[in-house]
């Protein structure tokens, strides 16, 4: 049996801790959600290797989070009796941070507490929140179907101690020293009270120790003494099973936290029970705030899978398409086997059909969402640079896709993307049949792009497109609603329409009157220009690049050169 050992912390670690204390003391109690949520969490994984492996219950079956209180030694206990952890696990579970970019985003952190605070938001809240209210904390631990246990042990500043233990029952505790000052946590009522509002939805019991009564007389007759108990204190039954109708917005927003581990209020949240030819149960919520790695393409995402309510995995991607993997939630299906792995998933009917329902569901949950324009005005600024790849990746659902589209436009004094495509085509000119942009390289460069001139003139509205993935979303969108989408800087622009026989008659004559003057032009140019033409669209501007219908943009061009084409 080996010794007490000392290890340090990873120092992304220590960086978290001291954030999170000071950003959370205000909402203290959240440590008790964190950790109940870990034990319910805990519950879940042994389930589900139990699955193949059912000795892995010994002969405790039931599992459950139980809750004492010591008032004598000032700890508050949660005890589990789900997977534990091994040594290793311990080590990097509670001594790192293991998401991939963690490092680099923690380079970026300012000095700045009240800003980097709100960063840090991105990375949950978890374990650590118990040193919020504990000064020294305390984990004992055996995994399943192990027989060495491990004990851990922390005052949160920068070290920790590991040791071998003897444990009785498979699982863990964590035993909190509250910190001086923070005795509410040793009440009942209070401890009971904040299950309530947060872990009601944990689908295995909370436990708290009640005591008996002693014999006493009512009435003249006598009433036996009664044994102290453990009693749940919560509801115990998974959220997502409930009825729609009998579950509060707070019970809505504390699940999203617990699957989610954001801390943030998600956004919007839709919740589906699908019989018929498909049975399943999907919830799911659009957050707030993008994480940190939405762009890491080694980043986890996807959604809780669940099969006839028995967890199976966490960020099961195949469900959502990865347009949309900012999605967050749970799915319980009833039509895929209890031994369904990552592999079997890839590939079946099933799975497909769950993908399309998910699908459609979240582009519906978006379409409700966008009637209340300052919401999704939150939602578009942060996912809105995710949402422009769906074009391109889901053909069948273009048209719903590119309703949830936003611009910027002429319309609008500043670079807000805030312009639907149907906003656009309610604003049209009579006799005008297509929807103007302008790709640039900045919402700058765009606004001033002198292809505008003619469209202002006339008081023609242009999208002004300058995100990187625009090109390449427009590439993939040629038309909205029957209008086919144009750019202003290709040529074949015909704006005749709209104009009335007087200035069409002006522009022949200009068009004439400059013959000598183009051929002049084309000489000088040679082979650098295709053509060189009398323009109608310029006002202000004496010439502009233009590029040919069927060409590449400019822009599609400094892209190809930027990645070596
Ligand atoms: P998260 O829950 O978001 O993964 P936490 O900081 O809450 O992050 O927990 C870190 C990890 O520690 C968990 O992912 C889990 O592997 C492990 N862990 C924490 N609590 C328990 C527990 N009660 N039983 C087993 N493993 C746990
Ligand atoms: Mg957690």
């Amino acid at each position: 049996p080996g010794q007490k050992q000392t290890h340090g912390f990873q120092a992304e670690v220590k960086q978290l801790l001291n954030l999170m204390i000071h950003s959370l003391y205000s909402n203290k109690e959240i440590f008790l959600r964190e950790l109940v949520s870990n034990a319910s969490d805990a519950a879940d994984k042994l389930r589900f290797l139990a699955l193949s492996d059912s000795s892995l219950y010994a002969d405790d079956g039931e599992l459950k989070v139980r809750i004492s209180l010591d008032e004598a030694n000032r700890t508050l206990t949660v005890s589990d009796n789900g997977i534990g952890m091994t040594e290793q696990e311990v080590i990097s579970h509670l001594g790192t941070i293991a998401k991939s970019g963690t490092k680099e985003f923690f380079s970026q952190l300012s000095g700045d507490q009240s800003k980097d605070s709100k960063l840090i938001g991105q990375f949950g809240v978890g374990f650590y929140s118990a040193f919020i209210v504990a000064d020294k904390v305390t984990v004992r631990t055996r995994k399943a179907g192990t027989e060495q246990a491990v004990e851990w042990e922390s005052a949160g500043e920068g070290e920790y101690t590991l040791a071998p233990i003897n444990k009785d029952s498979r699982g863990t505790d964590i035993i909190l020293h509250l910190r001086e000052g923070e005795d509410e946590f040793l009440s009942r009522w209070k401890v009971e009270s904040i299950i309530t509002k947060y872990s009601d939805h944990i689908s295995i019991p909370v436990e708290m120790w009640q005591e008996g009564s002693p014999e006493r007389e009512e009435d003249g007759e006598k009433i036996a003494a009664t044994e102290g108990s453990w009693q749940a204190v919560n509801k115990a039954t998974a959220l997502w099973t409930r009825d729609k109708s009998e579950i509060t917005e707070p019970e809505y927003q504390e699940f999203y936290k617990h699957i989610s581990h954001d801390w943030s209020e998600p956004l919007s949240w839709s919740h589906n029970k699908v019989e018929g030819s498909s049975n399943y149960t999907s919830l799911l919520y659009v957050p707030k705030k993008a994480p940190f790695d939405m762009w890491n393409r080694e980043a986890k995402h996807g959604l809780k899978l669940y099969v006839q309510r028995v967890f199976i995995m966490d960020d099961a991607e195949q469900f959502m398409p990865s347009y949309l993997r900012f999605i967050k939630g749970v799915l319980d299906s009833s039509d895929l086997p209890l031994n369904v792995s990552r592999e079997i998933l890839q590939d079946t009917k099933v799975t497909q059909s769950l993908r399309k329902g998910c699908t459609s569901r979240t582009l519906k949950m978006l379409d409700k969402l966008a009637k209340d324009p300052e919401q999704y005005q939150i939602f578009w600024n942060e996912f809105g640079q995710v949402l422009k790849e769906g074009p391109a990746e889901d053909f069948a659902n273009k048209e719903q896709i590119a309703g949830l589209l936003r611009f910027a436009s002429t319309n609008n004094e500043d670079a807000t993307q805030n312009v639907s495509l149907a906003d656009y085509v309610s604003r049209m000119k009579e006799g005008q049949e297509e929807i103007y942009y302008v790709v640039a390289d900045s919402y700058q460069a765009a606004k001033h792009s002198p292809h505008l001139e003619v469209f202002r003139k006339k008081g023609i509205e242009v999208l002004l497109l300058s995100d990187r993935i625009d090109e390449w979303l427009i590439q993939h969108l040629p038309e909205f609603s029957d209008k086919k989408l144009r750019s202003v800087a290709k040529g074949g622009l015909d704006l005749s329409k709209l104009d009335d026989e007087e200035t069409k008659k002006a522009q022949q004559e200009t068009a004439e009157a400059f013959a000598s003057v183009l051929e002049r032009f084309k000489t000088a140019l040679g082979d650098e220009v295709k053509e060189v033409k009398v323009s109608h669209r310029l006002t202000d501007s004496p010439a502009c690049v233009v590029t040919d219908e069927h060409d590449m943009s400019t822009q599609m061009m400094k892209l190809m050169e930027s990645v070596g084409q």
